[in-house]
């Protein structure tokens, strides 16, 4: 499986490894800082960089569940050999809004006491959709979530096993989105301390004054029972 180096850090840019394979869509590797489609976050894009400086476009990364390697999408036809070093280089500002539009979300999630049926993260917006029938308004969301990233809470993560998790299931806050396990048998929570507790495997930014500010755009009555929000940032 591929190390996944974004996991422990999500700020790290930039990192060297090694070919594993080759398939007809792309490139897999010992380790990776690139995060995989998954849990609502967009795969990352980026560049792969050969030892002869070439600057291959990675436009996609996704992961097979049952081998846990990533695959970097590469749509050029490459020289590349199995076995060769080459650096993995993110699309750094496009990484960063997801991860500030993620941690976002989960201040929507400590926000509002009701089921999470969905979520997407996007580049340019995020939404969750929640299990609720009564209607809310917009403007006391962003002002609660805009309060939220002026505390500037600081986030942080903590390991726990299965077991541990299957003990606390009230943990899980996203109905349709299982918290990705590992082969270790491990699970990592992501805590903003006093306001939301839950096993993530996405990327967080340090502290929510990253978020920046935010606006409800718009909530959307999505069948009878469901109302999504969705969040932008005010730029
Ligand atoms: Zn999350």
């Amino acid at each position: 499986m591929t190390r996944e180096l974004f996991r422990e850090d999500s700020y790290l840019k930039t990192c060297v490894a090694n070919i594993t394979a080759i398939t007809e869509t792309g490139v897999q590797t010992d380790q990776s800082v690139f995060y995989p489609l998954g849990g609502g976050q967009l795969g990352d894009t980026g560049w792969l960089v050969t030892a002869d400086g070439a600057r291959i476009d990675i436009t996609d990364t996704v992961m097979d569940r049952d081998t846990r390697q990533h695959l970097h999408v590469i749509q050029q036809r490459t020289t590349l050999s199995v076995g060769d070093s080459v650096s993995l280089e993110l699309d750094w500002d496009r990484r960063y809004r997801l991860m500030r539009f993620h941690s976002c979300l989960h201040m929507l999630c400590s926000l509002i006491d009701a089921p999470v049926t969905s979520g997407s993260i996007q580049v340019d917006r995020a939404r969750l959709d929640f299990d609720l029938k009564d209607p809310i308004d917009k403007e006391p969301i962003t002002k609660a979530l805009n309060d939220l990233v002026e505390r500037d809470v600081a986030m942080s993560m903590r390991w726990i096993t299965d077991a541990e998790l299957d003990a606390q299931p009230e943990l899980v806050r996203t109905m349709s989105v299982q918290p990705p396990r590992n082969a270790q048998g491990t699970i990592r929570l992501v805590e903003f301390k006093g306001v939301d507790l839950q096993p993530c495997g996405g990327t967080h930014v340090a502290s929510t004054g990253e978020i920046g500010a935010v606006r409800v755009q718009k909530i959307e009555k999505k069948g009878k029972q469901n109302r999504r929000i969705i969040v932008v940032f005010e730029e």
